[in-house]
C-alpha cells in the first residue's frame, strides 16, 4: 500500500513534468508549423509626443494565434523559437513586414522592430536588415532597432560591431527596457545609441513612491544630457501621463495610457485622421 502510494505520489509528479515538457514540444511543433505558414502577424504600438498630438514612430509587435488555445504572448513563443534557433526567421519576417508597412505611413513616422539576443550573435542581420530596406524601399532613417541591455552584455565586442555597422547605415538604435539590465548611461554613451526606452518598472508608482520617480526623472535628464532621445513606456493612466508632463520627463510616451498595439488598418486610419486634423487646420489658418 505504502509502496503503490509513493508510487502514486512519484508518477502524479512526474506525470506534471511530462505534461509540461510534452506542452512545450507540441507548442514548438505548432510555431514550427506556423512560421512555415506564414502564421504570424503584426500589431503595432505608437510613440506619441507627451502632448499626444503626434504619433513619432510605431513599434512592430509579432502575434501569434494558435489554432486551438488562441494567441500565445510573444514572451512565450519567442523564447520557443530562440530554443528552437528560429528566431531569426521570425526577425526576417517582422523586418520585410514592419518596412513594408511603414511605406504607407506619413514620412515623418518611422517604424520600430525588436532584436533578440542572438540576431546579434549571428552573421545575417546586417544583410536581413539591408535587404528588407531594399525591398521596401524604406528610407533607413525611418527603421529604428531595438535591442536590450542584456544583448549588448553578450558579445560587446561583436555587438558594438554590428550596431555600428547600421548605425552607419542611418539606421537608429534604441535600447529597451532601460534600467532592467546591469547597463550603465556610461556603457551606453560608447554605443551608437540614439534612443533609450525606460522600462515601465519606473513609472508604475510614480505618484506613490518618490523616489523611484526621482530615478525616472533622473535618468532621462541624463539621457538628455548625452543626446539621447527618451522613450517612457508603459504609461497606463492620465495621472501617471500628467505627472510625467508636469516634470517634463519624456520625450515621447508609449502605453496604454494612448494606444495599445493595434493592427496595421488601424494605424493607417490614425495617420489619415492626423493627415485630416492637419489639413483642416491648415484650410481654417488659410481663411483666417
Ligand atoms: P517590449 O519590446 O518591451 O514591448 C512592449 C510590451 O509592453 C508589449 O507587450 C506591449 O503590448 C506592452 N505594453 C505597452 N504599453 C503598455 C502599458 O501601458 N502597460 C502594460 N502593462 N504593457 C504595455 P507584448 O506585445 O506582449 O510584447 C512583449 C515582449 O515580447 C516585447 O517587449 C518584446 O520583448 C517581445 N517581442 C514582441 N515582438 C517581438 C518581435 O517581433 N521580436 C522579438 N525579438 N521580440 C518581440
Ligand atoms: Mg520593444
Ligand atoms: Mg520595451
Ligand atoms: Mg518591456
Amino acid at each position: 500500500e505504502t509502496k503503490a502510494r509513493n508510487k502514486g505520489g512519484c508518477t502524479a509528479f512526474e506525470s506534471e513534468m511530462d505534461a509540461r515538457y510534452l506542452d512545450r514540444q507540441k507548442l514548438k511543433s505548432d510555431l514550427r508549423e506556423a512560421l512555415n505558414a506564414n502564421g504570424l502577424s503584426l500589431s503595432y504600438q505608437p510613440m506619441f509626443t507627451p502632448d499626444g498630438s503626434r504619433i513619432e514612430c510605431c513599434e512592430a509587435l509579432a502575434r501569434w494565434t494558435h489554432p486551438e488555445r488562441g494567441p500565445v504572448p510573444p514572451n512565450v513563443f519567442i523564447q520557443l523559437a530562440e530554443e528552437m534557433g528560429l528566431v531569426t526567421h521570425i526577425t526576417r519576417y517582422v523586418l520585410r513586414q514592419a518596412c513594408r508597412d511603414c511605406t504607407n505611413w506619413p514620412s515623418d513616422m518611422s517604424v520600430s522592430v525588436n532584436l533578440s539576443v542572438l540576431d546579434l550573435r549571428g552573421d545575417e542581420i546586417v544583410s536581413m536588415v539591408t535587404e528588407a530596406l531594399k525591398e521596401t524601399g524604406l528610407d533607413p532613417a525611418r527603421l529604428h532597432l531595438e535591442v536590450t541591455e542584456s544583448c549588448l552584455m553578450d558579445e560587446p565586442a561583436k555587438v558594438q560591431g554590428i550596431l555600428s555597422d547600421l548605425h552607419e547605415r542611418g539606421i537608429t538604435i534604441a535600447i529597451d527596457d532601460f534600467g532592467t539590465g546591469y547597463s550603465s548611461l556610461s556603457y551606453l554613451d560608447t554605443l551608437p545609441a540614439g534612443i533609450i526606452k525606460i522600462d515601465r518598472s519606473f513609472v508604475r508608482n510614480i505618484r506613490e513612491d518618490a523616489r523611484r520617480f526621482k530615478l525616472l526623472r533622473g535618468t532621462v535628464n541624463l539621457a538628455r544630457a548625452l543626446g539621447l532621445k527618451t522613450v517612457v513606456e508603459g504609461v497606463e493612466t492620465a495621472d501617471q501621463l500628467q505627472l510625467i508632463n508636469e516634470f517634463n520627463c519624456a520625450d515621447l510616451i508609449q502605453g496604454f495610457v494612448f494606444a495599445a498595439p493595434m493592427p496595421a488598418s488601424a494605424i493607417d486610419a490614425l495617420c489619415k485622421q492626423g493627415a485630416r486634423k492637419r489639413t483642416t487646420k491648415s484650410s481654417s489658418q488659410r481663411i483666417a
